[in-house]
């Protein structure tokens, strides 16, 4: 398991020293790699978040979530095609970054909608989609789509919707993405969303339902690194964690995120590395038992 922490630990920022503080302090607190957020990949800095990286030696993966005017799930043409837009450079950023991971909300408006998904929406959605998971096959990128609650998507909710939107996308390179936040409002239990989806779980979120200092809500984390351990899921791990000490206009806001649930960056990250590691420690002692 490859453990990384979201930049929105760190900062709300996204310019060169903002980014600097951010990788240097993943790799200081001890993590494999950082995702960043590529809300808007146009005004992202490439070129310097891929020459931090390298001063620093550590990987990053990328998320993102849609919105009202670049939705690909949307019946307008004019919008699903300023999505695909998005979505092909958001793909040609993580390839500059040398990245293997785009996910998030990739395939609708990370948003509360106010009527179910249509059936021309979730087509117009698919064909966008395999078109990008081509452009990111040929790169070595996976796609991952992340399941999320009702408040913010209506498309997938839960890990067995997200199989099924998988089986009618058909591309190998794209993966279920699961964060027990959002588990905690769907999913029956913490098990069988990881059972059901087996190998093609290829990206997971940890977050306390409250989104701050994992352990001190109501997740049972002891639960899902279990069916973790017993699916042998070996990939990338992230925290994520939001507080309204470090806001990003945009993420904050459609997160909902006006509690100030911590403003100890560092402190939060350590332990949240240490939290994770803990768990799967002691999951690993099963088979010995
Ligand atoms: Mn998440």
């Amino acid at each position: 398991m490859l453990f990384g922490v979201h930049a929105l630990v760190w900062t709300g920022a996204l310019d060169a020293e903002s980014l600097r503080a951010a990788i240097r302090n993943t790799k200081e607190v001890g993590y494999d790699f950082i995702e960043l957020p590529l809300l808007d990949p146009f005004s992202f800095d490439v070129t310097t978040a891929k020459r931090l990286l390298a001063e620093y030696d550590l990987p990053a993966t990328a998320s993102l979530g849609l919105n009202t005017s670049t939705d690909i799930s949307s019946e307008d043409a004019e919008t699903s095609a300023a999505g695909e837009k998005l979505l092909l450079a958001a793909v040609d950023a993580v390839r500059e970054m040398g990245g293997a991971y785009l996910c998030g909300v990739i395939y609708s408006a990370l948003r509360k909608y106010m009527a179910p998904a249509t059936e021309r929406g979730v087509e117009n959605g698919l064909s966008v989609l395999r078109r990008v998971a081509d452009h990111a096959a040929a790169a070595g990128i996976t796609l991952g789509l992340e399941v999320v609650n009702r408040y913010e998507t209506n498309i997938m909710n839960t890990g067995r919707e997200a199989l099924r939107y998988l089986d009618r996308l058909g591309r190998d390179n794209v993966v279920v993405h699961l964060d027990t936040y959002h588990m905690n409002i769907e999913e029956p239990d913490f098990t069988s969303p990881v059972e059901i989806c087996g190998d093609r779980l290829g990206y997971v979120h940890i977050g306390e339902n409250h989104r701050g200092y994992l352990g001190s809500g109501n997740i049972a984390f002891g639960e899902f690194f279990r069916a973790l351990h017993r699916a042998g899921y070996d990939g990338p791990v992230t925290f994520e964690s939001f507080s309204s000490a470090v806001v990003d206009e945009e993420l904050s806001r459609m997160l909902g995120i006006w509690r100030n649930l911590w403003s100890d960056s560092r402190d939060l990250a350590e332990h949240a590395l240490g939290f994770m590691r803990s768990q799967t420690h002691a999951v690993e002692t099963i088979g010995q038992q």
